[in-house]
């Protein structure tokens, strides 16, 4: 958090330093982010990822979507347009907040877009086949993904039971958890372990943390088994 002194902003765990949530999925032959935080330059940069085929997004905050921009170096690298996947409210956010990559007229050496408008259907970039899972962030619809066995839900605090069933079967469920305060649009982290429980997913890993949370060290001790503190550089495999 820009300017705190708290214990967890000065911690010297690495897993206590994290940058805007977001993932990176890769098969043997397709990479897809989702979201593209504030910090997506640098986490592109951080993890070395040379390759990008489509971005996927949940929701049209701005820490979800800000670093969009920067997709212009895979452009620029794989000399054609970046598929972006997102539901209607989101990509009309999308193409006010970068109406220069939309205009008639275009700047030389903005990003080269191809938006792609997805309701509630499934989709598939390359061989990863996307079955989006709607949740609620206060009155906001959010997207979550499930992608086979893994299921990747962020900035939620209401999930329909129909929409649940979706989730039910996961072996990895990625989830936010921002603290363990009450929060008036995101899962607390019992609110979290609740639903994680209540879905028996056996590896749930929470995310869209909040400094609030307390240190990584501690939490990750009064955590149930199987459920766990997702942390920047994370990386999981499902077969
Ligand atoms: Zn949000
Ligand atoms: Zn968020």
């Amino acid at each position: 958090m820009v300017a705190c002194t708290c214990a967890v902003c000065k911690s010297n765990d690495k897993k206590d330093n994290r940058l805007r949530s977001s993932i990176l999925i890769s098969s043997p032959s397709t990479t897809v982010v989702i979201d593209t935080t504030p910090d997506f330059r640098y986490q592109m940069l951080r993890s070395n990822v040379q390759k990008l085929d489509a971005v996927v997004f949940t929701h049209s905050h701005k820490d979800h979507i800000a670093g969009l921009d920067d997709v212009k170096a895979f452009n620029f690298i794989h000399q054609n347009e970046m598929p972006l996947f997102a539901n209607e409210e989101t990509a009309k956010a999308i193409q006010r907040d970068f109406y220069y990559a939309f205009a008639d007229k275009k700047y030389p050496g903005i990003p080269a877009l191809e938006l792609h408008v997805k309701h509630n259907e499934i989709f598939s970039i390359g061989d990863l086949h996307f079955q989006p899972i709607q949740v609620k962030h206060l009155h906001m619809g959010v997207t979550g993904y499930r992608i086979s066995d893994f299921t990747y839900i962020t900035d939620a605090n209401f999930i329909e039971e129909q929409e649940k069933e979706k989730i039910k079967g996961s072996k990895v469920l990625v989830l936010n958890a921002l603290r363990k305060e009450k929060h008036l649009s995101h899962f607390t982290l019992q609110e979290a372990i609740d639903l994680a429980t209540e879905l028996q997913i056996p590896n749930t890993y929470f995310t869209h943390i909040s400094h609030q949370m307390g240190l990584h060290a501690d939490v990750t001790m009064e955590l149930p088994t199987g459920m766990h503190l997702a942390y920047d550089g994370l990386r999981l495999s499902i077969e």
